[in-house]
C-alpha cells in the first residue's frame, strides 16, 4: 500500500525547519520586525520563502510579478532567487506596508531589482497589459485580497510568458474549503477560483499542501 501524505504536525515542522530552513538573515529581519504587526499572520512561512527562492533559480526567472507585498518578505525572497539583472513590479495597496518593504530591501541590498507600484491592483495591472508587458513574465505571485484572485488570476494569465509560472497563496484557507457549510466569504471564494483553476485546460497545475496552501500553476506553451 502506498503511504498516504503524512500530517503536519507542530513538531514534525520544527524538525522540517531544523534540517532545511537556511532563512537569509534580511528575511529573518523582516519577520521579526513584522511579528509584532496586527496582519503579521499575513507573512508567508519561511520554508514557503525559501520554496520560492529556489523556484525562481530553477526556472531561471527574470521577470517577476507580485501582486500583494505586505511588509516585503515574499518579494526579497524572489529578489535573492533572480540574477543581478532580474526585475520584480511588486504591487501593493498600502504605502505603511509598503515602505517599511523598501527600507527592508534596501537593507538587503536588492532594491534595484523590485519597482515598488503602490496603488489599486484592479487598476495597475491592466495598465501593465495596457504598456505592452503582456507574455513577458516568467514568475507571477499572487496573494492579495481573496475577492479578486479569479481577476489577478486571468490578468496574471495575460501577462505570464507560455510557460511562465503563477503562484497562488492561501489556497486552501487552513483547510476549510473542505467544509460544506461554510460561511466564510473568502474560503468560498477560494472553493470557487480552485474549481476554476482546476477547469482551465489552458495551464498545468500542481496543489502544494505547504503553508496556507498553494498553487503552482502553469501556462502552456500552446492553446487550443
Ligand atoms: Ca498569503
Amino acid at each position: 500500500m502506498p503511504i498516504e501524505s503524512i500530517t503536519v504536525s507542530e513538531k514534525l515542522l520544527s524538525y522540517i525547519r531544523s534540517v532545511s530552513l537556511k532563512e537569509h538573515q534580511s528575511l529573518r529581519m523582516i519577520r521579526e520586525r513584522t511579528e509584532s504587526h496586527p496582519c503579521a499572520k499575513m507573512l508567508i512561512t519561511p520554508e514557503q520563502g525559501q520554496f520560492m527562492t529556489m523556484l525562481v533559480q530553477l526556472i531561471g526567472a527574470k521577470k517577476c510579478l507580485e501582486i500583494g507585498v505586505f511588509t516585503g518578505y515574499s518579494t526579497l525572497a524572489t529578489a535573492l532567487g533572480l540574477p543581478e539583472d532580474g526585475k520584480i513590479i511588486a504591487i501593493d495597496r498600502s504605502r505603511e506596508w509598503t515602505s517599511r518593504a523598501q527600507r527592508h530591501w534596501a537593507e538587503a541590498g536588492v532594491e534595484h531589482k523590485i519597482d515598488l507600484r503602490v496603488g489599486e491592483g484592479m487598476e495597475l495591472i491592466p495598465a501593465l497589459i495596457e504598456n505592452g508587458h503582456a507574455g513577458t513574465f516568467d514568475f507571477i505571485f499572487i496573494d492579495a485580497d481573496k475577492k479578486n484572485y479569479e481577476n489577478y488570476y486571468h490578468l496574471a494569465y495575460t501577462l505570464c510568458k507560455p510557460n511562465g509560472l503563477i503562484m497562488v497563496d492561501n489556497t486552501l484557507w487552513r483547510g476549510t474549503v473542505i467544509r460544506k457549510d461554510c460561511e466564510d466569504l473568502s474560503a468560498r471564494q477560494l472553493k470557487s477560483f480552485n474549481t476554476m483553476i482546476f477547469n482551465d485546460d489552458r495551464v498545468n497545475l500542481t496543489i502544494i499542501p505547504m503553508a496556507d496552501g498553494i498553487h503552482l500553476i502553469r501556462k502552456k506553451e500552446t492553446t487550443k
